[in-house]
């Protein structure tokens, strides 16, 4: 009957609610220096992406560089909206000026920029592999790798958490099925994993990858403008962006905006140009976002003292949740996952946090493993040590009262 046309939904979200896995959207308000307002009550603002801490806000000598941006690069003013698929009539100056800068930002070839990470990943992955083929995916990557792999159809193997031994194995295996076809295989990893902040073995994949004629997918979405001279990333960092086939990074974390980029050799932009459907049946990132990017850009690269001061604030927070005998994971990036077990304690404690002032949210299955409930706690650099350190010793009282 039409009346109970939604029971289902109403029962399933019953269901979520009763085991504390309910999800909701709570009005934020962001205020100066990595604070934020909730509910009224004023906190420190430990979950978001917004690493560097740049200005929020587009401020008035901001809205003068987007507007000299785009008329630099052809417009009449700013456009807001690319009005079509950038394939269609929605590619403009200050989208190819973006691409540019990026290419050499990333020290390749070229770049390709996307409306987000997730069309990226979804839309990459998807064009570069087909049923015949297979995707190597850690075990622990992000939503939208996965999605990528499993809308291309082709076969995923998922090995265990930066396990190179497993993924040798499974290279192994898949080279004995191939007899004498060459089918592509490809291997694709975060950088830096977001819920658990450990870093990816780049030197092994690279090798492996080599070894096994595979391509080398990398998403640096939370190591872009993180790490590396000038914010270009884990890959550059480590000496390897031109041996990793395709770089992938985004532009809502470190960046403070919205959108993502791949950088890559010339043939495969072009190749993606005419097989990521994400990008083909999207319409284009907005050029006002572009010219903002292209200021991000700017700021990012200037940015290193930032980069110096959001690595001591996770060594704040990691160094004084261990010390007091917490778990924290085995990562050593400026993402700090307090690890709880239940779902429960991590959204009773989350709750708690939130009351005392310190935002630091509850990460439930299916988003991380079972048994593994967390706080996922991330600084800014424009946090200071002493509200760190103040934020460190609730957390550890709220824990051990829980
Ligand atoms: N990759 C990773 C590792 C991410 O954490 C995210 C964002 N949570 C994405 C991709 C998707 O990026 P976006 O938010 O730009 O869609």
């Amino acid at each position: 009957m039409n009346s109970n046309k939604y029971d289902w939904m109403h029962q399933e979200l019953g269901q979520l609610q009763a085991g504390d896995r309910l999800r909701n959207m709570t009005e934020s308000h962001w205020l100066d220096d990595g604070f934020m307002e909730r509910d009224g009550v004023r906190m420190l603002n430990l979950a978001s992406n917004h690493y560097l801490g740049l200005n929020p806000w587009l401020d008035d000598s901001g809205w003068e560089q987007v507007k000299a941006w785009c008329q630099q690069y052809g417009e009449t003013g700013v456009r807001i909206g690319s009005g079509a698929s950038r394939l269609i009539s929605g590619h403009d100056g200050v989208h190819a000026q973006l691409e540019r800068e990026i290419a050499k930002f990333k020290g390749r070839q070229a770049a390709l920029v996307f409306t987000s990470g997730y069309m990226a990943n979804v839309g990459v992955i998807a064009a570069l592999v087909g049923r015949n083929d297979a995707v190597f995916s850690d075990r622990l990557n992000h939503a939208s790798i996965v999605d990528g792999a499993l809308l291309s159809r082709a076969h995923m193997y998922r090995y265990p958490h930066l396990d190179m031994n497993r993924l040798e194995y499974q290279l192994q295996q898949w080279n004995k099925t191939l007899e004498g076809k060459r089918n592509h295989a490809l291997i694709v990893s975060d950088a830096v994993f977001s819920m658990d902040g450990t870093v990816a073995p780049l030197h092994n994949l690279v090798l492996l990858k080599e070894r096994y004629n595979a391509l080398l997918l990398i998403d640096e979405a939370h190591s872009g403008g993180v790490y590396g001279a000038e914010g270009r990333g884990l890959c550059h960092e480590l000496g390897l962006h031109g041996r990793v086939d395709i770089v992938m990074g985004t532009f809502g974390k470190a960046f403070g905006a919205v959108g993502a980029y791949i950088a890559a050799d010339d043939i495969v932009i072009r190749y993606m140009i005419n097989r990521a459907r994400t990008l083909i049946y999207n319409t284009g990132l907005p050029p006002l976002m572009a010219a903002l990017i292209l200021m991000r850009l700017e700021q990012v690269k200037r940015a290193d003292e930032s980069r110096t001061t959001l690595m001591r604030n996770a060594s704040i927070i990691r160094d004084g949740l261990e010390k007091s005998g917490l778990n924290t994971g085995e990562g050593s990036s400026h993402i700090v996952p307090l690890i709880l077990g239940t779902d429960e304690r991590a959204m009773t404690i989350s709750r708690k946090l939130a009351q005392l002032g310190i935002a630091g949210i509850g990460i439930r299955p299916p988003t991380v493993p079972e048994g593994t409930a967390r706080i996922r706690f991330t600084p800014m650099a424009s946090q200071s040590e002493d509200e760190l350190r103040k934020a460190v010793s609730i957390i550890v009282k709220a824990v051990g009262e829980a």
